[in-house]
């Protein structure tokens, strides 16, 4: 087994003990919660020894890296492999996001959403031997203060009508939101205006059940808040490889 192998193997353990733990002391069942292991900057061969590991959810954040290794590893697609876009959309990428992703969980304007639509559209087209799954989308919520600097997401008042456009998009499908917290900060304030943007979701559409916080620094408080998706990249891979 090669070294590399052997390191991300303890890494999973190690992320999916702490996530059963985190579930049990808040008595939840751990398999309500799924870890989708963020791999940018990873080289593709990292995502091969995950997929051989079982892992079946990998996150992306950057269009061109995301694309490129989708396509390098189109073979894994039909092991179930899904690609999950966690990062920064830009208007003029969102289709071609949406023609690779399974899903999105950076939606965080209106006008992201005719974009993604019509991406997930062609890629059915595309794709007329498969049977079309809709785009799994996801409203980014800001967890910063109003006019904080790099603040991503949505107003967490808009979000119900930016779920609403969503709901109503072909080729998508509402799941529920996702959000970040602030960085050097307790992250439970942030991460229960996230539990209640993820409310004013569901009250849109029942079925949209999905709450995508947490990363390797504060997943447990992201599970005591009711997490169901949690997105761990350097827990699992180690320290991120300096940008190239
Ligand atoms: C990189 C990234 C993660 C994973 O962060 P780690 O600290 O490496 O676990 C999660 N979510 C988003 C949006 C990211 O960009």
């Amino acid at each position: 087994m090669s070294e590399r192998r052997e390191d991300i193997g303890h890494g999973l353990q190690t992320v999916r003990r702490r996530i059963a733990e985190a579930a049990a002391r808040t008595g939840r069942e751990t398999d309500e919660i799924t870890l989708i292991v963020v791999t940018k900057y990873f080289p593709a061969s990292d995502v091969r020894i995950l997929a051989d590991l079982g892992v079946r959810e990998v996150g992306e954040n950057k269009h061109q890296e995301a694309a490129q290794k989708a396509d390098e590893l189109a073979d894994l697609r039909a092991d179930g492999l899904r690609w999950h876009f966690v990062g920064g959309l830009q208007s003029n990428k969102a289709a071609a996001v949406a023609r690779y992703a399974d899903a999105v969980h950076s939606v965080d304007r209106t006008k992201l959403v005719d974009r993604l639509s019509r991406g997930a559209l062609e890629r059915a087209g595309q794709e007329p031997d498969r049977p079309f799954d809709p785009v799994d989308v996801l409203v980014q919520v800001s967890l910063d203060p109003p006019g904080a600097e790099g603040r991503a997401g949505a107003d967490p008042r808009d979000v119900g009508a930016l779920a609403e456009r969503l709901a109503g998009a072909e080729g998508l499908r509402l799941r529920g939101v996702m959000g970040v917290a602030p960085h050097g900060e307790d992250p439970r304030p942030a991460f229960r205006q996230l539990a209640a943007s993820a409310a004013a979701v569901c009250s849109v559409d029942p079925g949209a059940t999905w709450i995508s916080a947490g990363m390797s620094a504060d997943l447990e408080q992201a599970i005591e808040a009711g997490a169901t998706h949690v997105r761990v990249g350097a827990a699992v891979l180690g320290p991120r490889p300096r940008i190239k």
